[in-house]
């Protein structure tokens, strides 16, 4: 038999994808999940799984000859981004005409790679955005429960009120203070025991060891040490991985193929492979989920798929900036990696925004506030496929970032007045450039719930497909989404197995 075959197949490990292998499981479904990256499980020459941020080797990056660092330059000197060799790094840059999407590769997707914070959406924002979804029952039931399974915890505030690890977050809330604006403590599911063992010395250093964007050493809950683990535990699921899907076609029995190619450590495609299942659930984020279906709907092999696939796309409002401090305000040379604080002036109506304080960990004492906006940018986009050259296209430009850079420039224009500082122009490139708006995070949205899908994830128009990640959400959320991202396919997990898979 060529094809092998499951009675459920996800794509992708990240949190739609853990998620929906996890419940599979744990219901007696045998479930395949396909991965396009590694699994990361196992130390280089050095000892260590993740290489560091500050010495970047082929680890970093999804097959590049050289790093492509959020912050691309200090004192506009080229000196963040290092040559390394091609290799299926940990981290991915997605290239778009006008913007870029950070996106994690390998078992556990995002949160590899992301920064740990597990922050709950406005309950009244949430439901602006998901009129159909009954919000009691999610914030009752679905974001408890992944909250539970994701290992969420907070910072002890006594001790984040005496670390030097924190001091540039205290900065930063004190000159958010002084221009009125309001901050509050967000959650993580990095391990804060393990941090302030790392503080005294008595584990080794993680996220106060610069390692954040290629990995995580130690410390951080991502999803192979949760769902994931727990998922293989149940003896249920079988994961490939460097196998990434291509296809989505329907046998005539209204099953599902699957073609896909696996690939080696230098990215040459060695085996295609097909693949049947009954269920298929999509994981593989917004984009990777967005491209497959639209694909499948443009080639034809999925051809009654609804129009909106593709649609609704946004950037959860990111905008990144920093800010220079006066001379007798330092941020410290000692910096945690995980960010414990927002600047909340999200009920602002004529300007929401929250704002993260995030770390700048050089090493050295840089006088230096960064921060990672998160705007209520109205604007969205649509996907496009084009056939011929089998490309993926996203029509946002430069006029939509410019809506966030707005709103964060508002902000943040306060703050200076009130502290009598000035943005940092060094950071991102160009001599000018303050607000660094042409990449994101947070890419939300093309296959959005209750458009594209029914309002459990369901596809429109094909049965027993299903969407669980980061595609269904429309565009902003506003504020960091995995937490969202993992409720959401608990809710459709809980629905599927209750009416699609009975026998
Ligand atoms: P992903 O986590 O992106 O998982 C998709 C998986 O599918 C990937 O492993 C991918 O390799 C795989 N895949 C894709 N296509 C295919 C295919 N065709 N075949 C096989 N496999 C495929 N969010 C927060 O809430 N808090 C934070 O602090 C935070 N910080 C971040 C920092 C960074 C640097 C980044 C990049 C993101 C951050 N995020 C944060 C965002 C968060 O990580 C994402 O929202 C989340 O990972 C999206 O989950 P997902 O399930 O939609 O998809």
């Amino acid at each position: 038999d060529a094809v092998d075959s499951a009675p459920a197949i996800v794509v992708g490990s990240g949190y739609g994808g853990a998620v929906a292998a996890l419940r599979l499981a744990q219901a007696g479904i045998r479930t395949l999940v396909l991965e396009m990256g590694r699994l990361w499980n196992t130390a280089g020459p050095d000892g260590k799984v993740f290489c560091t941020t500050s010495a970047p080797d082929h680890r970093s990056m999804w097959f590049r000859t050289r790093t492509e660092a959020p912050l691309g330059t200090f004192l506009w000197l080229d000196v963040v981004n290092r040559d390394i060799g091609r290799y299926p790094g940990v981290l991915d840059r997605v290239h778009f005409d006008q913007m870029s999407v950070y996106v994690g590769r390998g078992v556990g997707g995002g949160s590899l790679v992301n920064g740990s914070m597990a922050v709950t959406p406005s309950r009244s924002y949430f439901a602006e955005q998901f009129p159909t979804v009954d919000a009691d029952e999610m914030y009752g039931t679905y974001f408890p429960r992944a909250r539970a399974a994701l290992g969420v915890n907070s910072v002890d505030p006594a001790w984040f009120e005496s670390t030097e690890w924190y001091r540039f977050t205290r900065v930063s809330r004190k000159h958010a203070e002084k221009a009125g604006l309001r901050t509050t403590f967000v959650p993580s599911v990095y391990d804060f025991g393990h941090m302030q063992r790392e503080a005294a010395g008595t584990a080794p250093k993680s996220a106060l060891g610069g390692e954040v964007i290629y990995g995580n050493n130690q410390g951080k809950r991502s999803l192979d040490k949760t769902y994931l683990a727990a998922a293989l535990g149940t003896g249920n699921v079988t994961l490939h991985t460097l196998e990434k899907v291509r296809a989505i076609s329907r046998a005539p029995d209204g099953t599902y193929v699957l073609t896909a190619e696996r690939i080696d450590e230098t990215g040459k495609v060695v085996a295609t492979k097909e693949y049947g299942c009954t269920y298929l659930f999509l994981g593989g984020g917004s984009i990777g989920t967005t491209e497959l279906l639209l694909r499948a709907r443009e080639t034809g092999t999925l051809p009654d798929l609804d129009a909106r696939v593709g649609a609704g796309w946004g950037t959860n409002g990111n905008v990144m900036l920093g800010r220079a401090n006066h001379l007798w305000d330092t941020v410290g040379a000692n910096q945690s990696t995980m960010p414990v604080m927002g600047i909340d002036d999200w009920a602002n109506t004529a300007n929401p925004v929250f704002a993260e304080i995030a770390p700048l960990p050089t090493g050295l004492e840089h006088w230096v506030s960064l921060y990672l906006a998160i705007t209520r940018n109205p604007e969205r986009a649509s996907f496009s496929y084009d056939t011929g050259s089998d490309r993926l296209r996203l029509g946002w430009t430069a006029a939509h970032s410019a809506v966030s850079v707005a709103m964060a420039k508002r902000l943040f224009d306060r703050i200076n007045a009130a502290n009598a500082t000035i943005y940092r122009y060094d950071l991102f490139g160009s001599r000018s450039k303050v607000f660094a708006d042409d990449f994101t995070y947070h890419p939300l949205g093309g296959c959005v719930l209750g458009r594209a899908t029914d309002d459990y994830g369901r596809v429109r128009g094909y049965p027993r497909l299903y969407v669980t990640d980061g595609s269904l959400v429309p565009g902003s959320l506003g504020v960091n989404p995995f937490v969202t991202i993992t409720a959401l396919a608990e809710r459709t997990m809980a629905r599927v197995l209750a009416e699609d898979t009975a026998p």
